[in-house]
Parts: C-alpha cells; sequence; structure tokens
C-alpha cells in the first residue's frame, strides 16, 4: 500500500474528464496507481451547448453525457460528491458526508458568472452556467409568452415581450442566436404578431465578439440585425430590476427577462481555497499548471490561471483540454522521476454559432461564415464526443441535432427530421418478407438444392450463362434485361474461390431468402434481414442475373432498415431486451458502442 498513488481529480467538466481519460490511458496497468475522479453531477455536462437548450432546440439529454457511460470498464473510480472542504496540509477533501484522501490533486471545478458588482443582477437577471439555469431560461421565456398572450395591458405585455442578452461575447450571441430562431414557433404558439417581440444584445464595449477578426464581427452583426435584433453598443448596464435593465447612459428598458452573460470569474469554492488566487479568483499556477503553493496541486481549465505572451489563458474548451494535459504529463513525469514540461497551448480557433443555421468561425486563420461555419461546428463536437464517449455518444448527437430537430432547426433544415410512422412500414416489411419466402420456395422447386444454378460456378462460366438462361428458374433472367450484360472481373474471381462448394452455397441462398423472408414478415431483426436482403440483392445484380426489378427490393429494405419492426412486428418485445443486456457486456463499456432505448421500451 505504501507505493501506491492517490490522484484524485475534482471536477467532472471538459478538463476534469479528459484528465481522468488520459490517466486511464497512461496508469491502466499500474496498480499502484489509483485515480478517482469526484463531480456533483452524474452527468458530463456539455457547456457549449446550453444556449441551444436555453433556446429550445435541443432537449436537456442531448447535452448530458453519463458519467457512468464514459468510465464504465476504465481505471477512474467516479464520486458522485460535493466538496466542500480541502485540507492541503493533510492531503484531504471533504464533502459533508466523506474524507478523501490524495498524494496529487487536480483542481477544475470551473468557473461561474462574474456580476462585476452591478446592483440587482445577481437577484433579477438569468445566468447561462449550467443545466440548470438553461432549463430555468427556457421555462421563463416560455412563460412569458404564455402569460403575454393573456396580457392585455400594452406595457406589461410589452415588458413581457422584450428579452434583453446582456454581454456580446460568444455566449450571449450564441443565446441570442437561438431565441431569434425560438421566437418564430412561440409566437405561432400563442397567437402573438413577431413585431411585438423585441430581442436585445447589450455590450459595454464598443463592439460584438471581441475575440474574432473585424470581418467576422461585420458579418455577425449583419446577421442579427438583419434578424430584428437591436444591438446596443458601448452601453454598460449598470442595474437589474425585476422589470427592468438601466443603461450608463439612463436610458431603461422595461423587461423581465435579463440574461447575463458578461463575465466569468472562478468558481466561489476554487478561489476560496486559500491557493493564491490571479485575475477574477483564478488560481494562479506554474508553467506545470502546479498552483503555486502546493507542488502535488495541479489546477486545470477555468480555475487555472497563467499567462502566455503577457496575457492569461482564454477560458475555453481548448484551454481546459490542454491545460489537462500538461498536469497529467507532469504527475506522470512526477511519478517516475522525470523532467517536467512547461504548458504550451496550441489553439485552432472559435466557432460562434447564431441559430442552427448560421455561425462565424476562425479556424487555423481562416475565416468562414455561415452553412460551412456551422457544419465544422458539428464536425468539431462530433470530434470532441467520439473522444470522450465514442461512436455512440456521437450517433445521439446526430440524432439530437438533425434527426430528432423540431421546427426545422438544424443545418439540413426539417429534412433529415421528416419522420413516418413505422405503422406504415409494417405493410411494406410485410409484403417484402413473402416476396423473399415466395423466391426462397421457387428456387426450392426449381431445383436450387440439387443442381448448380449459378452461372458463375459451372465450368465454363461464359458458357454456362447461356445454358442458365434457358433454365427454369432463370426464365426471368432470360426475359428481364439484367443490369450488369456480365459480371466484373473482380466478382467472377471473387465466386470462384467458392466453385468447389458451388452447390451448398446456393443451399445457403435459398436458406437465407427464406429466413429473411420469415424475419421480415415477423418484424423479427429486421434490420439485419433487411441490411441482408440489400446485400443479397447487390450480389445478384453483380452476378449478373438479376434484372432492374431487383432494385425495389434494394430501396424497400433501405425504408425498412430504420425500424421496420418496430411496429406489429417481434422487434417491439426482443430489441429492447437486446439492447439492455448488451449495453451492460464488457464489450460495449470497452468500445462505448451503447446503443441508446427510452425507457418505454421494456
Ligand atoms: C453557454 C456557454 C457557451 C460556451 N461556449 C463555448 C464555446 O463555444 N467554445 C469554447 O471553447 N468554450 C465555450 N464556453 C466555455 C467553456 O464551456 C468552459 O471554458 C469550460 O467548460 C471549462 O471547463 P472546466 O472543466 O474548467 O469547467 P466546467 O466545464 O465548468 O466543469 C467544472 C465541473 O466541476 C464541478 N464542480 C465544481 N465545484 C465542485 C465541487 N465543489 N464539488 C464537486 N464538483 C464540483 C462542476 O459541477 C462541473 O462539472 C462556453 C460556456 C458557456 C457557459
Amino acid at each position: 500500500m505504501g507505493n501506491v498513488k492517490r490522484i484524485v481529480i475534482l471536477g467532472t467538466g471538459y478538463a476534469g474528464v479528459h484528465a481522468a481519460k488520459k490517466l486511464h490511458k497512461k496508469f491502466k496497468k499500474d496498480s499502484n496507481i489509483e485515480v478517482t475522479l469526484i463531480g456533483k453531477n452524474p452527468y458530463h455536462t456539455l457547456m457549449t451547448e446550453l444556449h441551444e437548450v436555453a433556446g429550445g432546440r435541443v432537449e436537456q439529454d442531448s447535452v448530458q453525457i453519463n458519467l457512468q457511460r464514459i468510465f464504465s470498464g476504465k481505471k477512474v473510480d467516479v464520486v458522485l460528491d460535493e466538496i466542500t472542504e480541502i485540507d492541503f496540509n493533510k492531503k484531504t477533501l471533504s464533502s459533508e458526508t466523506k474524507t478523501y484522501e490524495y498524494d496529487y490533486l487536480i483542481l477544475g471545478a470551473g468557473s461561474e458568472p462574474a456580476f462585476f458588482g452591478v446592483p440587482g443582477v445577481k437577484d433579477n437577471g438569468f445566468t447561462i452556467w449550467s443545466l440548470e439555469d438553461a432549463l430555468n431560461i427556457r421555462e421563463h421565456i416560455e412563460n412569458m409568452f404564455r402569460k403575454a398572450s393573456k396580457e392585455r395591458n400594452t406595457e406589461k405585455r410589452k415588458r413581457m415581450l422584450t428579452f434583453v442578452v446582456a454581454g456580446a461575447g460568444f455566449t450571449g450571441v450564441e443565446t441570442l442566436g437561438e431565441l431569434l430562431e425560438w421566437k418564430k414557433k412561440l409566437c405561432r404558439n400563442y397567437y402573438i404578431d413577431e413585431k411585438e417581440v423585441k430581442l436585445l444584445l447589450v455590450e459595454a464595449l464598443d463592439k460584438i465578439l471581441p475575440i474574432l477578426n473585424d470581418n467576422l464581427i461585420v458579418k455577425a452583426e449583419k446577421y442579427l440585425l438583419k434578424h430584428g435584433v437591436e444591438i446596443l453598443k458601448s452601453s454598460p448596464i449598470t442595474s437589474v430590476e425585476k422589470d427592468s435593465t438601466t443603461l450608463k447612459d439612463g436610458k431603461v428598458i422595461e423587461t423581465n427577462t435579463l440574461i447575463w452573460t458578461c463575465g466569468v470569474q472562478a468558481s466561489k469554492f476554487a478561489a476560496n481555497l486559500g491557493l493564491k488566487t490571479s485575475r477574477a479568483g483564478r488560481i494562479q499556477t506554474n508553467e506545470f499548471m502546479q498552483s503555486v503553493d502546493h507542488d502535488n496541486v495541479y489546477v486545470i481549465g477555468d480555475n487555472s490561471y497563467l499567462e502566455e505572451d503577457g496575457k492569461g489563458l482564454p477560458q475555453i474548451v481548448e484551454t481546459a483540454i490542454q491545460t489537462a494535459d500538461t498536469a497529467v504529463e507532469n504527475i506522470a513525469s512526477d511519478i517516475l522521476n522525470k523532467e517536467k514540461k512547461a504548458h504550451k497551448s496550441n489553439y485552432h480557433g472559435l466557432m460562434v454559432s447564431i441559430g442552427s443555421r448560421y455561425a462565424v468561425a476562425s479556424l487555423m486563420g481562416v475565416s468562414m461564415s455561415g452553412f460551412l461555419a456551422m457544419a465544422i461546428k458539428h464536425f468539431i463536437n462530433l470530434h470532441y464526443l467520439f473522444g470522450v464517449a465514442g461512436f455512440s455518444s456521437c450517433w445521439s448527437y446526430i440524432v439530437h441535432e438533425f434527426f430528432d430537430i423540431k421546427e426545422r432547426r438544424s443545418i439540413l433544415g426539417g429534412h433529415a427530421s421528416a419522420k413516418s410512422h413505422s405503422f406504415w412500414l409494417a405493410i411494406l416489411r410485410v409484403y417484402v418478407g413473402v416476396m423473399w419466402l415466395l423466391e426462397g420456395i421457387n428456387k426450392v422447386k426449381t431445383g436450387w438444392l440439387t443442381d448448380l444454378k449459378i452461372p458463375l460456378f459451372m465450368p465454363d462460366a461464359t458458357a454456362s450463362a447461356t445454358a442458365a438462361a434457358g433454365d427454369g428458374t432463370q426464365a426471368a433472367a432470360a426475359t428481364v434485361t439484367p443490369i450488369l450484360s456480365s459480371p466484373p472481373q473482380f466478382f467472377i474471381n471473387f465466386m470462384h474461390l467458392f466453385r468447389p462448394l458451388g452447390l451448398q452455397f446456393q443451399i445457403i441462398i435459398v436458406i437465407v431468402e427464406i429466413c429473411f423472408g420469415l424475419a421480415l414478415i415477423a418484424g423479427l431483426f429486421t434490420f439485419i434481414a433487411s441490411a441482408g436482403s440489400i446485400f443479397l440483392a447487390a450480389n445478384f445484380i453483380l452476378s449478373g442475373m438479376a434484372g432492374y426489378d431487383i432494385l425495389w427490393y434494394v430501396f424497400a429494405c433501405f425504408a425498412l432498415i430504420g425500424g421496420g419492426g418496430r411496429a406489429l412486428g417481434l422487434d417491439y418485445y426482443v430489441m429492447p431486451f437486446l439492447k439492455k443486456w448488451w449495453n451492460n457486456t464488457k464489450l460495449a463499456k470497452r468500445t462505448y458502442l451503447y446503443v441508446d432505448y427510452n425507457s418505454t421500451e421494456n
């Protein structure tokens, strides 16, 4: 036990999760290293997508990744607890109920909104810094529309329908972008004229999105103005009341909604730990990401303060990930008595979405806007998700952002989210199943189980193809023009490998056709039967035996693949059971190939 090193990470945000995954990778075979990750929520929140929840674009589960999913099968002990105290001398963290010991501590407790002493913001404004915040905003906005629809007092109604976002950094602009899209639906639902709704972006500086170049700033501003947003620059807010917001020039905006995104500071918890802090309560670190007070305490992500080229590292995701990298490398160096490496940032860029269909981005020095910028933002999110929780989390993201999206709020519009009821597919499914079954029975009747019928299996392929055309089973081929007049050479070579087992191969084809037929009729394993049908049809086409009529099997099976068995089929009962079983297997945990199923499925 004396040699065991306990590494405790506090915080399950971008920084903490990345550090834990990296430590697992480094020390998974080392029984002397114990890694514990402590966080107060059972999920990792995708903070960068909170505005989509606040603006009613996606549901809350699209910004949550279950920690159990990320770390099951990993050498990381995930503990759900809220730490209230850290004793750096005793090397312990304590919550209300438990104390945890560490040899190395990685602090990644994140940040919180800064109010800069502006009176009333905290009590009367909304912030967007957690999932709960985003849900509060969403509920409040919908409430405002609901109330306004019943309000006959013009002043009150106007106040309810005026929405102010304070701060024109990426958080503020992204939040406003969602509101300008959502407003259309809300107006429709509550019989409110869109002209009645006022969206304001209020910024203390003389420009919006100061992190971007002027060209992109102009584009973002143009887009906001075009969509009816009023932008007030050089307009610091001096106080916020329940029913109004006052600006420095004395202007009073009558509103019930102020969303404050003006600044961020280290979380109070981190700032008050007694470690040396710097700007906005961020904990001062050296170049190795160690706290300057304790060698065995590393600080990462939004919590940390380190200057590069005279400027503090920005509080963004890339900083969180890169500082976590540095901390883990240096803890490993410390344990292995190697030399530590200084932190070096390597930023790739920033993307700011304004709603679901427009974005501005600066990526590795290249500026872009519109569809391309938005597509890249999705791609980067997918890349991040793949690293955190593999393909299944990417698939969930695609489903949430494209297939389940409402009101056409995606770069693909509503094309990917248009749905047909599986009920109607059930009819098609049974029909395709019957056709395969008849096809299989017909092959049995015409001698496929006893005589060679596939031309490519006959001694002389060309001669036998002619022979086959005259054969009863190939009567169709004689009357129907094949899609390919002769099989491609690669397919001939491939099929010739099976020539010695030609008859057995034929028998398998017949059995498979009958099985696919029965499976489709029963709606059991519809995905496999449909995908298999497409594969089988492709083989008939390549063998030069199939005419154009086979294509309908292919297209029908594409339609069935996505859930043709879920209505009036056995998949309705069997698949939830199998999915649950699969998610608990070691292989699913190791590969992250989880499959989603909703609780109503079992
Ligand atoms: C709306 C919004 C949009 C953003 N958009 C972008 C963007 O487009 N691009 C970008 O790069 N950045 C963006 N950011 C900033 C980015 O999200 C942060 O820089 C990043 O989350 C920092 O990661 P972190 O791990 O340091 O902290 P966090 O992600 O905040 O994680 C901190 C974690 O610590 C936990 N924790 C805190 N205290 C305790 C405690 N006492 N006990 C237990 N657990 C605790 C918290 O629950 C949390 O899980 C955005 C932020 C917001 C809010």
